[in-house]
């Protein structure tokens, strides 16, 4: 299950390289956020100095390893990319720490996942271009001294809250990244069908935009597919209809929820009585892991009212028992 997981993930980055905006005037929405880190990387340039630390927060797929790599373009200068997961000891920060080159882009994923005993040895390298890492123990233990390049470190996380305020502290540019809109999502998909040599209506863009979850990862994993069912199925053409008949081909309903977000629904609603649910339970049940849970599922449900979250748990509203076709008759709670 593991090695599935791990191809599934290679594969995605792969799709998402193919269709990654290069600079920053190709990329669509977020302009407060652009205008911001506009600001900041000119008058970087302008002192010769690296960019000040950015960290981007949001779910997955709304583009936070795209800001980091326009960034680096932006600069002109390199990018490293590494996993918070893979920062298991100190010494896994060494080769990243001692490859940054001047002013230099380390851009770390997942930044969360970093262990406390790995963390601090980020807070002098952020703040003063240094590492003193411990080598061997007890009295053999040496203390080796590494004076590095000055660089910008970009973190993204999908879970601000888990960081911890020293870490969080030293970023000097904090952005969080927020759902798209219809018109930036139809535009993306738009400009990728055009990358993609695929003639896309307008009926069909606006439709795989609707049904995107307001996510541009989303919005390009429908485009291909429908893509490859106009293929498939027709001339390759991608008309409204053809998108629709894709969709429905793979579950994807009029909101744009997916196999995955309709049964937690379910699960909620029939099982739980409408909640509220605790996430275990509820992960439990679906047999889903409660990370994917609360990174991928949860995140859209709550944006679109499907769901609340109380203190007792998640709890379905009555949006979510229209959505599914059922009557509502009141959470279990009431
Ligand atoms: P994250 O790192 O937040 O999970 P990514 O940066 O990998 O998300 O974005 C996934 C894909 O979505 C990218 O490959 C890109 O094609 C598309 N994308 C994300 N943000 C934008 C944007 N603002 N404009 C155009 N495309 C975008």
């Amino acid at each position: 299950a593991i090695y599935q997981q791990s191809s599934v993930d290679e594969e995605q980055e792969q799709q998402d390289r193919q269709l990654r905006p290069q600079r920053m005037a190709d990329m669509v929405g977020q302009r407060d956020v652009i205008e911001r880190l506009q600001i900041a990387i000119d008058a970087a340039r302008v002192r010769a100095d690296p960019l000040g630390h950015i960290l981007f927060d949001g779910p997955p797929g709304l583009g936070k390893t795209t800001f980091a790599t326009v960034i680096g373009n932006e600069l002109k200068t390199a990018v490293q990319i590494a996993n918070g997961a893979g920062l298991k000891a100190p010494k896994d920060l060494i080769p990243y720490l001692t490859n940054v080159s001047e002013n230099s882009v380390l851009f770390i994923d997942e930044i969360h996942r970093i262990p406390r005993t790995v963390e601090e040895y980020l807070y002098t390298a952020m703040e003063d271009f240094r590492i003193d890492i411990v080598l061997g123990e007890g009295v053999n233990a040496r203390t080796l001294n590494l004076d590095l390049q000055p660089f910008t470190l970009i973190g993204a996380t999908t879970r601000a809250g888990m960081l911890s305020a020293p870490l969080r502290d030293r970023f000097q540019i904090r952005e969080h990244l927020d759902f798209y809109d219809l018109d930036d999502l139809a535009e993306i998909v738009r400009r990728n069908a055009k990358k993609l040599d695929v003639p896309v209506d307008e009926e069909a863009a606006m439709e795989i935009g609707r049904r995107s979850r307001s996510t541009p990862r989303i919005a390009n994993n429908r485009l291909l597919w429908v893509r490859d069912y106009a293929q498939s199925r027709s001339d390759g053409k991608a008309t409204y209809q053809t998108a629709i008949d894709a969709m429905k081909m793979t579950g994807i309903d009029a909101l744009g929820l997916d196999k995955q977000d309709r049964n937690y629904l379910d699960t909620l609603i029939r099982l739980f009585g409408g909640g509220p649910a605790g996430i275990e339970a509820i992960g439990h049940t679906m047999n889903v892991s409660i990370d994917t849970i609360e990174d991928e599922v949860e995140p859209f449900l709550l944006r679109y009212e499907l769901i609340v979250r109380t203190r007792r748990g998640r709890m379905a509203t009555p949006k979510a028992y229209q959505h599914l076709g059922r009557e509502f008759t009141g959470n279990s709670e009431d």
